[in-house]
């Protein structure tokens, strides 16, 4: 049996009285580290119950696509589990530089470096960017692996008001020009889904002489003619200097990157430390990566798929008079409220089969709890009308809505 010290150490003291969590548990309104034990694509079982799964970033629905499990098969045979190394020593595999090559050939950019998470993609890119003396520039609702870049590097971080481009410039215009600076923005924003106004940022980025760079997190696969991102979608490609995405939502897998100029990447390569003290991203996900984009590229129907989907849920929320925010994308906010209401209106979706995923504080403010419902291109007709259905019940129910 585990034995427990029970020594009084004063740094476990915040551990002893952490009893938000506990209390969550015992009102049956806790909603987090659930485990799945059997995964098809939309529908995931849970305590022996199936549920329509709707809260995941699986956009194109890529996890069990037979090329990419093939792929990932074949790459674990061929060059076993793990790399156990920093792809700066004696973990980088031929599949990565593969994959580096087209992801800079997908994104239209000269050069791309793979990281083992989409987080140490953004906590490498501006802890490596950013200097002594340098300051970057972060959008408040910046996902919080900017964040924690930003607090990483040894440079300034200043912050504007979300989707504030006037109050961006007049930060932008008290800076020091001779100093390098960095404006770092989500191309689609993770709890709202709106996305960022990169013709303004565009034109900012230029009128100051700072670098531009885009989190395509939610976007790659999603966005633009052929799914590459943001920038693609408003035909700036070369004016945004440097493109993050990761690995864990459209592409199926895990991982990340950033993708720009030669001589830039060349730098991180040599330069950042998220990227450089870690291992590198197993062989069979890189492989599973490399065949998810060549489906994504392929099979451009998927990605119509997700956004009829979208429509269909987005329209039918909305003549539900549920209040969706300004989401422009198949991340679909459910604004809510009180914390208790969202948890419970979470809780009911989830007994008849929903899965969706309840956002409270800190990562919102305490009136402004939602829920994050997040679409599939493979979730047919009729699971999409059934989500629906128990949104409406819910309401009814609950008096919330409709
Ligand atoms: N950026 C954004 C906008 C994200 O939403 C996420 C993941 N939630 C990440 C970066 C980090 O990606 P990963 O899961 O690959 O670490």
């Amino acid at each position: 049996m585990a034995t427990s010290v029970s020594r009084n150490i004063a740094l476990f003291e915040k551990c002893r009285n952490y009893t938000k969590a506990r209390e969550a548990q015992a009102a049956g309104l806790y909603p987090y580290f659930t485990p799945i034990h059997e995964s098809e694509d939309t529908v995931v079982k849970i305590g022996g119950k199936s549920k329509v799964m709707m809260g995941s970033n699986n956009y194109l629905g890529l996890t069990h696509h037979p090329k990419v499990l093939e792929a990932a098969e074949a790459a674990l045979k061929k060059y076993g589990s793990g790399c156990t190394g920093s792809r700066f020593l004696n973990g980088t595999l031929d599949l990565h530089e593969k994959l580096e090559a087209e992801l800079a050939e997908f994104l239209n950019k000269e050069s791309c470096l793979v990281f083992s998470t989409g987080y140490q993609a953004n906590l490498g890119v501006v802890s490596g960017l950013i200097g002594r003396g340098e300051v970057v520039f972060l959008d408040k609702l910046d996902h919080a692996s900017i964040m924690d870049g930003a607090k990483l590097s040894f440079g300034e971080a200043v912050r504007f008001n979300h989707g504030d481009l006037q109050g961006l410039e007049s930060k932008l215009a008290q800076y020091d020009r001779s100093k390098g600076a960095l404006v770092i923005v989500d191309g689609v924003f993770s709890m709202e889904g709106d996305i960022a106004d990169l013709p303004g940022l565009v034109r900012l980025a230029q009128k100051f002489g700072v670098a531009l760079a885009v989190d395509d997190a939610h976007s790659i696969g999603v966005l633009g003619p052929t799914g590459a991102g943001t920038a693609e979608h408003f035909g700036l490609t070369a004016d945004v200097d440097l493109i993050v995405g990761t690995f864990s939502k459209s592409l199926a897998s895990i991982g990340g990157f950033v993708c720009g100029d030669e001589y830039v990447i060349h730098y991180l390569k040599h330069n950042s430390r998220p990227m450089i003290f870690t291992a590198a991203l197993p062989a069979s996900n890189t492989a599973g990566v490399l065949a998810a984009l060549e489906v994504l590229r392929s099979e451009p129907e998927r990605r119509a798929a997700l956004w009829e989907n979208t429509r269909r849920m987005q329209d039918g929320l909305r003549s539900l008079g549920y209040d969706l925010g300004p989401t422009e994308t198949p991340i679909i906010p459910v604004l809510i409220g009180p914390m208790v209401d969202t948890l419970v209106i979470w809780r009911k979706l989830f007994d008849a089969g929903v899965f969706t995923n309840p956002v409270v504080p800190p990562a919102v403010p305490a009136e402004a709890c939602r829920l994050r419902v997040s679409l599939m291109a493979t979730h047919t007709k009729e699971q999409v009308d059934f989500g629906l259905e128990q949104f409406a019940k819910v309401g009814r129910e609950l008096g919330v809505k409709a």
